[in-house]
């Protein structure tokens, strides 16, 4: 069997990998007129377009070691018969932890403390905080990431309000002590927006300027799910007018060339697409594909 790697996976993945057959790793490999793997195994950065999938003529399983299909064109692999695998569960953990890391950074200023004591100043005054305690704290999306996101921010004593027009069992919202809302309340009465939802054509450009002009202006908007679903244009804009206070943004729209304004904006946190990148994370999606990828080929 042969197997490619295209974006860098856990070790002991690879190691086990290996013991199913001949791994070769690196995302050019795709460019060969003729691709004969059997499997092939992406993160987010890797797209395996209709091109790819016409161009595999031993494929049979491709694996996208993380959450979301969006790098892959899900239509052609059906097409063709091709099964399409993830690993959902993996990175809620560390999605949900990067939002509370990245927005106590940005509230409490820490990153910026940080840099100024690190050039020998001592700057008190200048990096008073606030709190989460008691803050209205939206959930846009209310899945595994936006529910765990919704238990700590409970923790936090927030009043969690979370809009998912998908998830309509009222239990499950009462459960985890969230108000289901819609999503133009969340926009007007939060203090604390996060996004959780998928990139669909549903949800591209959901936060655009006529949204973003609902939100208060002390408002701060997190985005830990997939670039496009704010729109930049309107969000740094906004930053920049100071209409909203403040965002902490890990994923763009074009990655990794930025848009160079979010550089110059002191009201934001900026994270290259971290929110899987733990350790933990990448043994639990590793690990779960290569699982799945042996149930697949040796029923094992
Ligand atoms: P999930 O499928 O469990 O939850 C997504 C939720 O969004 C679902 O409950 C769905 O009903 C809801 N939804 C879909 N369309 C909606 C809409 N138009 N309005 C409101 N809600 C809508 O997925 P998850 O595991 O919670 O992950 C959420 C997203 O996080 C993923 O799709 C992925 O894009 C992103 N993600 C990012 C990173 C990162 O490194 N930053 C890592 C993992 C996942």
């Amino acid at each position: 069997m042969k197997i490619l790697i295209c974006d860098e996976i856990d070790k002991e993945a690879t190691e086990e990998l290996k013991k199913l057959g001949d791994v070769e790793i690196g995302r050019e490999k795709l460019n060969k007129n003729i691709l004969e793997y059997d499997c092939i195994i992406v993160r987010s950065a890797t797209k395996i377009t209709r091109d790819i999938i016409e161009r595999s003529k031993n494929l049979k399983i491709i694996a996208r070691a993380g959450v979301g299909l969006d790098n892959i064109d899900v239509g052609a692999a059906k097409e063709k018969n091709i099964k399409v695998i993830n690993a959902p569960d993996s990175l809620t953990v560390s999605v949900s932890e990067l939002v509370f890391g990245s927005l106590l950074c940005l509230m409490r200023k820490i990153c910026d403390a940080n840099n100024s004591m690190k050039e020998g100043r001592w700057e008190k005054k200048k990096f008073e905080g606030i709190e989460i305690y008691k803050k209205n704290f939206g959930i846009i999306g209310f899945g595994r990431i936006g529910k765990r996101v919704a238990s700590i921010a409970n923790a936090f004593n927030a009043n969690v309000f979370a809009y998912d027009p998908l998830i309509t069992d009222e239990k499950i919202y009462k459960n985890l002590n969230v108000k289901k809302s819609e999503l133009d309340e969340i926009l007007s009465e939060c203090d604390i927006i996060s996004l959780h939802v998928p990139l669909t054509n549903e949800t591209k450009d959901m936060i655009n300027e006529k949204n973003i002009r609902l939100m208060k202006k002390n408002a701060i908007i997190i985005n830990t799910s997939r670039g496009g679903i704010i729109n930049e244009k309107a969000l740094i804009d906004a930053l920049k007018n100071k209409r909203i206070a403040g965002a902490c943004i890990d994923v763009f729209e074009n990655e990794p060339n930025i848009n160079p304004e979010f550089r110059n904006l002191d009201n934001v946190v900026l994270t290259p697409h971290l929110g899987s990148a733990t350790k933990e994370a990448q043994k639990r999606a590793g690990m779960d594909i290569v699982n799945q990828i042996k149930n697949f080929f040796f029923k094992i």
